[in-house]
């Protein structure tokens, strides 16, 4: 039976990989091409063996070439926390750049279409709240996030050159944060150093007075936002996350009650450019897509802490 192909760079991470799962259940092979850098083949491991799946370890910043048809591409290769990007500045700044470049060529090789993972970040410490996709951000270019937002706010520029000038059908999601299986414990993330440190009964460190505040989505959630996105006809940004707002503090709060830990709350220093507020305008993805989220905090929360609970120990 014919089957559409997708190719999806970062497919070995915790979006690109719950992404992998939706597309081959939806009745499309995928190509998964990542370079491991912050993903795990442990993540892909139970699609293994499926005939509508494939692997392929290869740095997206190289020359990309892939015989046979392709369908559609999701670009969601890149580093995403906060630490990961901080390690990796040029790695971050060439493959939003550079891996973009060269994918947005497969791309236009096999006229195939084109969705990019941009993120809130493209609107940094924001003034104006919520964000929609008509407000262009307040970015330090030169500050220590600015690898990583400069990197997305490039990959959409250069997305919509290719759009343009090439005629390539494009789309771009731009995701708030998101939670669920499959992130890392470790990852220095909000949501997994608190959860992680409540199991552990060590203390919560809250940066600054946690006064900052964010809103998180739950990955089935993102997922489906993506696809609808995927298959409708817009071009231009689309907002892809749960605007139920909460402060750090609060949140922080919200997970010890949840584990029933006895960790208190410490606050350490604010990282440099931390931004003050993000909650997504949604709107348009409303009234496009047809979407909302469906998983509310508390249960997306529950499902994501058991799967936490696996890799740590009791307290
Ligand atoms: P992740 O680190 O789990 O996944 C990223 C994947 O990209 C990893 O598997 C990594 O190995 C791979 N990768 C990085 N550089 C590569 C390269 N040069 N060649 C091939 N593969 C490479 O992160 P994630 O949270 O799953 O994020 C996925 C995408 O979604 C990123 O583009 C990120 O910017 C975007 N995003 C995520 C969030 C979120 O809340 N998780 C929010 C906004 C945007
Ligand atoms: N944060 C925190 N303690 C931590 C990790 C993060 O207070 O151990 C704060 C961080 O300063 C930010 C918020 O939580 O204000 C969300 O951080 P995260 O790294 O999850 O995502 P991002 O800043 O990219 O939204």
């Amino acid at each position: 039976m014919f089957k559409y192909t997708a190719v999806v760079t970062g497919g070995a991470g915790f979006l690109g990989s719950h992404l992998c799962d939706r597309l081959i259940k939806e009745g499309l092979k995928v190509i998964c091409i990542d370079n491991l850098i912050t993903g795990s083949a442990e993540n892909i491991s139970h699609l293994f063996g499926n005939e509508n799946f494939q692997f392929i370890k290869h740095d997206v910043t190289e020359y990309t070439y892939l015989p046979g048809r392709i369908d559609y591409i999701l670009h969601f290769a890149s580093p995403a926390s906060p630490i990961d990007y901080l390690k990796l500045p040029i790695q971050t700044l060439k493959v939003g750049s550079l891996g973009t470049h060269k994918i947005l060529g497969l791309a236009k090789e096999k006229k195939a279409r084109f969705l990019l993972a941009s993120t809130s970040e493209v609107y940094g410490d924001p003034e104006i709240h919520p964000q929609s996709e008509d407000y262009w951000g307040n970015v330090n270019p030169i500050g220590p996030r600015g690898v990583y937002d400069e990197a997305k706010r490039f990959a959409e520029a250069i997305t919509m050159a290719y759009h343009r000038y090439h005629g390539i059908d494009t789309r771009i999601v731009r995701i708030f944060n998101t939670y669920g299986p499959r992130m890392r414990l470790n990852d220095g993330r909000a949501l997994p150093t608190f959860v992680s440190q409540a199991l552990k009964g060590e203390d919560i460190t809250v940066f600054g007075d946690g006064s900052q505040t964010r809103s998180f989505c739950y990955v089935s959630d993102l997922i489906d936002g993506i696809y609808k996105l995927l298959m409708s006809n817009e071009v231009n940004p689309v907002n892809i996350g749960n605007p139920d707002e909460i402060t750090i503090r609060e949140f922080a709060e919200e997970v010890i009650k949840l584990t029933n830990s006895k960790s208190k709350i410490i606050f350490v220093d604010l990282p440099e450019d931390d931004p003050k507020v993000r909650q997504p305008d949604i709107r348009k993805a409303i009234s496009l897509l047809n979407w909302r989220p469906k998983i509310g905090r508390a249960e997306g929360l529950k499902i994501t802490v058991d799967f936490f609970k696996k890799m740590v120990p009791p307290a």
